[in-house]
């Protein structure tokens, strides 16, 4: 099952640490709280995330008088999914009368343009027409890399040229999706952290000149963050936030890291939901995110 060997690093190294707190279990005291710190915090929960599980596991392991290992770590498990959920849920926005568009938002690297073509492929799975806007003009080859994947995918890439105007692309991708009756209009956007003013003025752009040409476009705009760049890759995403108006997250490459507890720490901290991991490089390889599958297979 990819699904489970992607998640593989992670979840040995999780259950394997939680199993070793069993140990030296003698009960839940500072002991044993400072122990369960390390583990959630090598998982790289992030420090504001694991004080508040941590904080709860202590307080109901008192309330309902916890004593054994077993319920400890059952407990662990209620608590994480429990605080994943408080954060809120996220419908999907989805354009009734026209192309759904999706605009695709991050750093240079964090596989922006991968995730497309594997998003690309899932909207196919489910017998829908995409669209694919090859809007990264900054970075030298994403134009043609998205390209060789709308090929192989068979589906038709709107280009324009290296250094072009990607809004230009993105408005002559709305029009095409709009005549062909397309479902999905995905466009691949350039991630310039170098100067947030720009990026912010190029992303409002791109996102006034879709709206223009299709009701209540972008209906998604997908911040894609890479699993292995952790509490760095979070800040980094903070500045997105603060710059574009981001509707949920697609944590790439999970398959390379053992911290997996980072989507814990990304629904904590950017109050965002997870929609889809990625989990290798083949376009087979994103699944929309499921929280308890997710907690299920990190802890077995
Ligand atoms: P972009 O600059 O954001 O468009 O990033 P790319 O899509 O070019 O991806 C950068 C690198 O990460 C490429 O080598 C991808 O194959 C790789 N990559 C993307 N997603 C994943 C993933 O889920 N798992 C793994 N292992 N590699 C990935």
């Amino acid at each position: 099952d990819r699904y489970l060997s992607g998640l593989d690093k992670s979840r040995r190294s999780f259950s394997q640490r939680i199993r070793n707190l069993a140990l030296n279990f003698t009960g839940v005291n500072e002991e044993f709280l400072e122990e369960l710190m390390i583990v959630l915090l090598e998982a790289d929960i992030g420090i504001r995330t694991a004080e508040k599980i941590i904080e709860r596991v202590e307080t109901r392991a008192m309330d309902e008088k916890l004593k054994k290992f077993d319920e400890i770590s059952e407990c662990l498990i209620e608590v994480m999914a429990e605080m994943y959920e408080e954060a809120g849920t996220c419908d999907d926005h989805v354009n009734e009368n026209g192309p759904t568009v999706v605009l695709m938002v991050g750093v240079n690297g964090s596989g922006k343009t991968t995730t497309t073509a594997k998003l690309t492929k899932l909207y196919q799975e489910q017998r829908k027409k995409v669209v694919l806007a090859a809007a990264d003009t900054f970075r030298a080859g994403a134009v043609d890399q998205l390209a060789m994947w709308a090929d192989r995918l068979n589906v038709p890439c709107i280009k324009g040229r290296e250094g072009g105007d990607p809004s230009a692309v993105l408005v002559d991708a709305c029009r095409y999706a709009l005549e062909e009756k397309a479902d999905y209009l995905i466009g691949d956007t350039a991630g310039r952290l170098q100067n947030k003013a720009n990026l912010m003025k190029e992303l409002e752009k791109m996102k006034r000149v879709v709206g223009r040409e299709i009701d209540g476009a972008p209906h998604e705009v997908w911040l894609v963050i890479d699993a292995t760049t952790g509490q760095n890759g979070i800040s980094q995403a903070q500045v997105f936030l603060e710059t574009t108006a981001v509707t949920g997250i697609i944590l790439t490459k999970l398959d390379g890291t053992a911290k997996g507890g980072i989507v814990f720490a990304i629904r904590d901290q950017l109050g965002l939901p997870v929609k889809f991991i990625g989990l290798g490089e083949h376009p087979d390889d994103l699944r929309p995110f499921d929280l308890q599958s997710y907690l299920y297979s990190l802890c077995e």
